[in-house]
């Protein structure tokens, strides 16, 4: 007989990491795999929380001075040339298309893989003098890289991102822009994805293709490995002099202008399963929730179910009323029990009780998701469901942030001698953020990875600490890195 989907058991996390969270996506009914290789579907539910990021993000970059604008999908193939370090970055996962209309094109087009090409072909026609700077571009699209190895959300052919843009008159304001958007980025992570950040500048071989400086919010998975969130660059002049994007400054002198992009793109959602999700199932932050209280009504005679039904909905009112994203289980025919390991497994952030003999007290069962159990019970008169579900969603969203910060915390080891950083990644099991001395040259860091698979993940903008020594070849080092095994 096959198995029913709702009997398949999640991989414990503990087991195997990465079929937990495969089988917490597919159960959560997040994605699905598609019938095009490396490419995924977004279902509903995963969707849903791509939707409540990207507005909330669309906002916060709006506030920057930035504006949304759209450019075409296909780009044509000389522009990938134009910048030297771009075209070898990103040439070997391209896709070309050669044909249209059944014909061979004259010209190949590139499915964009970045937009910093086609975006700085067009500020060349749009800035002539320093009146039309800054100029903040955003856009929200989708992106194609191919990728030969893929994980759904983490790294896929095809995936979704916004990739702003800027243009301004000096080096400093844009610099001043790229460290505005790594801020934003972080702030955004901590307090609506309640992901920690561990922020910073990236190593040379780690450097975005074109860029002069990257900047990056990285994040501690719950298997040890760290995952990049989002990126800020600092480009300088390199676009604009290969894109010959000129402008009249100030004191009529011909200047090329100095420039930023910056993105985050739904790898987010894989950030968010690995970062809070548990073996019950996913953990959703009450800010990306598309339901965020579920009130689920017990009853088994059926004179008790007209009572409690009216009570259920009676509270489903009031939460919405407040401005919650409230769901009533009226499901038949399934147990309360089912219910409730069905909505933790969706990661609904708050289940709200109601059985016979609630009613008859006039209270409720308030459930949390981040805390199971007894200890994270509580009953609460009806007609106060609606404000203490907004103060334990606001606790809830604050507490995920905390416990994920913990295991990263206990996780970010202090290895004193490079022995200590082996074992520290060694095997499977090892890794967490090795926060080390390193001397900054491009010999150590590649010892480090290829024979511990750590790469250096961020070099942290607050070097408050004495100097010292490289942790691989004792030379003087003056910044601490963090290191990690990465996806
Ligand atoms: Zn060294």
């Amino acid at each position: 007989m096959a198995e029913k989907p709702d009997d398949k058991k999640i991989t414990p996390r503990g087991q195997d990491f990465a079929a937990w969270y495969n089988d917490l996506v597919l159960r959560a009914e997040l994605a699905d795999y598609s019938p095009v290789r490396g490419c995924i579907v977004f279902r509903p539910d995963g969707f849903a929380i791509w939707e409540a990021l990207r507005d909330e993000l669309d906002r916060r970059i709006k506030r920057t001075g930035a504006r949304n604008a759209y450019f075409p999908l296909f780009i044509p193939q000389s522009f990938l040339q134009k910048e030297a370090q771009h075209v070898e970055g990103f040439a070997p996962e391209v896709a070309v298309v050669t044909h249209g209309g059944g014909k061979e094109l004259e010209e190949p087009l590139i499915v964009r893989p970045t937009s910093e090409t086609i975006i700085n072909h067009m500020f060349a026609q749009w800035i002539h003098s320093h009146r039309d700077l800054p100029l903040m571009i955003n856009q929200w699209c989708n992106v194609v890289r191919w990728e030969m190895r893929t994980r759904i959300f983490l790294r896929t052919a095809e995936f979704l991102w916004q990739e702003g843009h800027t243009a301004h008159a000096t080096r400093e304001e844009a610099e001043r822009e790229t460290l505005t958007m790594l801020e934003v980025y972080r702030n955004f992570a901590e307090e609506f994805l309640a992901i920690p950040i561990a922020a910073g500048r990236k190593s040379a071989a780690e450097r975005f293709p074109g860029a002069e400086e990257t900047y990056t919010i990285e994040s501690l998975m719950g298997d040890g490995r760290a995952l990049q969130c989002g990126t800020s660059h600092f480009l300088g002049q390199n676009f604009s002099r290969a894109f010959e994007i000129r402008f009249l400054d100030e004191g009529n002198v011909m200047q090329h202008p100095w420039q930023t992009s910056w993105g985050v793109s739904t790898r987010l959602l894989g950030a968010i399963v690995m970062a809070h999700g548990d073996d019950q199932g996913l953990r959703l932050p009450p800010a990306v929730a598309s339901t965020q209280v579920v009130v689920v009504p017990i009853w088994r005679k059926a004179d008790e179910g007209d009572r409690v039904l009216t009570a259920a909905r009676t509270a489903m009112q009031a939460l919405e009323n407040a401005g919650l994203r409230a769901k009533l289980d009226e499901r038949d025919g399934v147990t309360p029990g089912f219910k409730f390991n069905d909505w933790e497994m969706r990661g609904v952030p708050l289940r709200v009780e109601i059985g016979p003999r609630d009613v008859a007290a006039g209270e409720v069962v308030m459930a949390r998701r981040d805390i199971l159990g007894p200890a994270g019970k509580s009953k609460v008169a009806i007609n106060e469901v609606a404000a203490r579900a907004a103060v334990l969603l606001s606790e809830i969203q604050k507490n995920l942030l905390a416990q994920a910060r913990a295991a990263m915390d206990a996780n970010t080891l202090r290895p004193s001698n490079y022995d200590q950083l082996q074992t520290q990644m060694a095997g499977e099991g090892g890794g967490g953020f090795a926060d080390i001395y390193w001397c900054g040259r491009a010999e150590c860091e590649t010892r480090i990875r290829d024979e511990t698979r750590a790469t250096c993940r961020a070099i942290p903008l607050d070097q408050s600490h004495p100097p010292d020594r490289c942790i691989v070849c004792a030379e003087p080092a003056p910044e601490r890195a963090l290191f990690a095994k990465a996806y």
